[in-house]
């Protein structure tokens, strides 16, 4: 049975049978997940919480549709790790562009961004295009749409926030020899402005990192996993509902 609110599983007929007043669009990509995730680890995780929060939204009576994730992020400082795959931020912004388009004439009201990768830095892509549509676009990082205190170390690529979510939604994908796991140790900038903060520089993964992994994940569990994705699904589902009935010319206002 297709999933409620997924339109890569969802026919015509159903689409067209009511309205669809918020779309969501995930962001992933394809690199190297320390050794012990799969290389798709940021699109797999993208379009499960997209999935969930659709049918979230869809049980409280709010139509959200999940559109297919985009499988490939900005990597570009990890060209040199095999088999990552690059997409530009130009052509980020040409994609989302089109794809803005595609919605506008079909009663969508606002997209949801929901990114799974840290080097996807969609701001800019939104204060570009957001004068020059009538859908409101928003963004979410889902591994920040929760508090991470479950974790003894959350961890930035492939530690342990990732690593439990991946146990949670996809165990038969982690590896199942946890002690050849890596540590995920990376190494700070030799630039005291960059390690001050006054500065900052994109990471060189094959400097920074060991295993390509950036946290430790061996205190990973799927449970920790499922409790965090759950409160992310919960607080982007509730978002998304507000969005849906939200007054574009009455975004900011006064409390009442
Ligand atoms: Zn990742």
């Amino acid at each position: 049975m297709s999933r409620p609110g997924l339109l890569a599983e969802a026919s015509w007929p159903h689409i067209t049978s009511r309205s669809w007043p918020v779309a969501l669009l995930p962001f992933g990509a394809t690199e190297p997940h320390n050794t012990h995730l799969p290389y798709g680890t940021d699109t797999l995780l993208g379009s499960e919480v997209a999935a969930r929060v659709a049918a979230a939204c869809i049980g409280r009576g709010t139509n959200v549709i999940a559109l297919p994730a985009i499988p490939f992020g900005v990597n570009t400082t990890q060209l040199d790790l095999p088999l990552t795959i690059n997409v530009m931020p130009s052509t980020q912004l040409a994609l989302l562009r089109d794809v803005i388009r595609s919605l506008e004439p079909h009663g969508v009201r606002a997209l949801v961004l929901l990114n799974a990768h840290g080097g996807n830095e969609l701001r800019a892509l939104v204060r570009e295009l957001q004068p020059s549509t009538s859908l409101m676009l928003a963004i979410v990082n889902w591994w920040q749409a929760a508090d991470p205190a479950t974790f003894d170390v959350p961890g930035d690529h492939a530690g342990e926030l990732e690593t439990a979510a991946v146990m949670h939604v996809a165990p038969h994908l982690v590896a199942a020899n946890r002690a050849a796991w890596g540590e995920g140790r990376s190494h700070p900038s030799t630039l005291e402005g960059v390690r001050s903060g006054v500065a900052w520089m994109p990471r060189r993964w094959t400097q920074a990192t060991v295993d390509t992994g950036v946290g430790d994940p061996r205190a990973a569990t799927a449970e920790k996993g499922e409790q965090f994705m759950t409160a992310a699904v919960e607080r982007i589902a509730a978002f998304c509902c507000e969005l849906a009935v939200a007054d574009p010319r009455r975004l900011w206002a006064p409390p009442a």
